[in-house]
C-alpha cells in the first residue's frame, strides 16, 4: 500500500464477452492466491448483460463487479439506458465513469461526467473517474492541463475515498501497447493528487488513482511501483484470467 491507500486492479471487459465467458470470472475467482486478497481489492467490469451472473460467480469471494457506464438519472424515460440504482440491484459496487471511449463515441462532456459520478455516490457505487489525454495533447504538451480540468469538473464535492476512485488513461496508450515512462506517470499522478488536494481537501490522500492503458502482466510491475500509482484499470487483458491474474499478482 501506497500512504495506506489499497490497491485495486480493475478489469474492463469493454463490449466483449457471451455467457461463456462468465467462466473467465470464474478462473480468476479459483486462480487468486487467498494471500493477495489480503493486499489488493479486485474487481471485474463485464458488460451489462453479465453483471447478473458474474455476480453469482464471485458470490461469497472478495471479487467485487462493477458496471462500464450509467445514467445519471435513477429512471425515467431513457430508453436504453441504464442506472446507477439497477447496477447496485444487481449487486454491482463500481461504475467506471467516463472512459474516453464514452467521451470519444457517446459525447460525454466533463459536466456529463459529474453527473454520472454524482449518480453513482446516490447509488451507494464507487465510481471510477476516468481522465486522458489525446496523443496530439500530449504532443502540445497540454497533458497536465486536459487531466487537471477533467478531474476539477468529473469530481464530485465531498467526495472520499469510499465512494471515489480516479483513473489516469492516456488515450493514446488504450490498446496500442504504448505506455507513458514511470517518470511521465509519476508526474502526472502527482499532479492529480495534488489537485484533488485542492477540490476535496485532506481526503484527497484516501483516494485512489489508478493507471490504465496497455497494463499487461509484463509492466505490471514497473507501473505500480509508481508514486502514487494505487492499482490499474486494464482493458485487453482483463479478458484472458490467466493475464489479468499476472497483473494482480505484481501486488
Ligand atoms: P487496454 O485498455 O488495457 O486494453 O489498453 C484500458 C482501458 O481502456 O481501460
Amino acid at each position: 500500500t501506497k500512504a495506506g491507500r489499497r490497491p485495486l486492479v480493475a478489469g474492463n471487459w469493454k463490449m466483449n464477452g457471451l455467457r461463456s465467458s462468465v467462466s473467465v470470472v470464474e478462473a480468476v475467482r479459483s486462480g487468486l492466491a487467498p494471500a493477495l486478497l489480503d493486499t489488493v481489492d479486485v474487481l471485474i467490469c463485464p458488460p451489462s448483460t453479465l453483471i447478473s451472473s458474474c455476480v453469482a460467480a464471485t458470490y461469497g469471494s472478495p471479487i467485487a463487479i462493477g458496471g462500464q457506464n450509467l445514467h445519471a438519472k435513477p429512471s425515467g424515460a431513457f430508453t436504453g439506458s441504464i442506472s446507477a440504482e439497477m447496477l447496485a440491484d444487481l449487486g454491482a459496487s463500481y461504475v467506471i465513469v467516463g472512459h474516453s471511449e464514452r467521451r470519444a463515441y457517446h459525447y460525454e462532456t466533463d459536466d456529463g461526467v459529474h453527473a454520472k459520478a454524482l449518480g453513482a455516490r446516490r447509488a451507494g457505487l464507487c465510481g471510477i473517474i476516468c481522465v486522458g489525454e489525446t496523443q496530439d495533447e500530449r504532443e502540445e504538451g497540454r497533458t497536465l492541463d486536459i487531466v487537471r480540468a477533467q478531474l476539477a469538473i468529473g469530481v464530485p464535492k465531498g467526495a472520499t475515498g469510499a465512494d471515489t476512485v480516479i483513473a489516469y488513461e492516456p488515450v493514446w496508450a488504450i490498446g496500442t501497447g504504448l505506455t507513458p515512462t514511470p517518470a511521465d506517470i509519476a508526474e502526472v499522478h502527482a499532479s492529480l493528487r495534488e489537485m484533488l488536494g485542492r477540490l476535496i481537501g485532506p481526503e484527497a490522500d484516501k483516494i485512489r488513482i489508478l493507471y490504465g492503458g496497455s497494463v499487461k502482466p509484463g509492466n505490471a510491475r514497473e507501473l505500480m511501483a509508481v508514486e502514487n500509482v494505487d492499482g490499474a484499470l486494464v482493458g485487453g487483458a482483463s479478458l484472458v484470467a490467466e493475464d489479468f491474474l499476472g497483473i494482480v499478482g505484481a501486488y
